[in-house]
């Protein structure tokens, strides 16, 4: 669920400074959150791979193109790759590590974008985030006591 709080505040924010503040409060978060001990990201939502992120993922594995879109990926209506259940098929449940990890998709090493350029062009994912992510959370909670 997403918290009204958040979203309230998306709606009336004015942050100046915010991509520097979204960086630092995401430092902070880091040292207290442990992604490992999470893992709800990979276990709750899929995740997209383009030509270059199956072309890493699939040396990686020593699989040719053909064999990891047809053991890991679906083609979308929109024809874009994504992953093919959930939790993530390549996540290893018994420890939340990624069996790709060195080689995993673009969208997977920026997750959850709080560290990107242009935060407040991404409210949307950030508040659908929000709803599992704590380290989203801890970066939305820092600017709301900012402001
Ligand atoms: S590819 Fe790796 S990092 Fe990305 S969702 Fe799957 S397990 Fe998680
Ligand atoms: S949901 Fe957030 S805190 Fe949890 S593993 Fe993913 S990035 Fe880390």
């Amino acid at each position: 669920m997403i918290l009204p709080k958040y979203k309230e505040w998306f709606v009336q924010v004015e942050v100046t400074d915010i991509d520097q503040k979204a960086n630092k409060l995401t430092d902070e978060a880091y040292q207290k959150i442990d992604c490992l001990s999470c893992g709800k990201c990979c276990r709750s939502t899929v995740t997209t791979f383009d030509e270059e992120d199956i072309t890493k993922a699939s040396k990686y594995l020593l699989l040719s193109r053909k064999e990891f879109i047809k053991k890991y990926l679906i083609l979308d209506l929109d024809n874009t790759f994504t992953t093919v259940s959930v939790p993530c098929p390549m996540l290893d449940l018994d420890n939340n590590k990624c069996r790709i990890y060195e080689a995993r998709p673009k969208s997977c090493a920026s997750f959850p974008h709080t560290y990107r350029p242009h935060f407040m062009r991404r409210k949307k994912a950030h508040l659908e985030n929000s709803r599992f992510c704590p380290i989203t959370q801890y970066v939305l909670d820092g600017l709301l006591n900012d402001t």
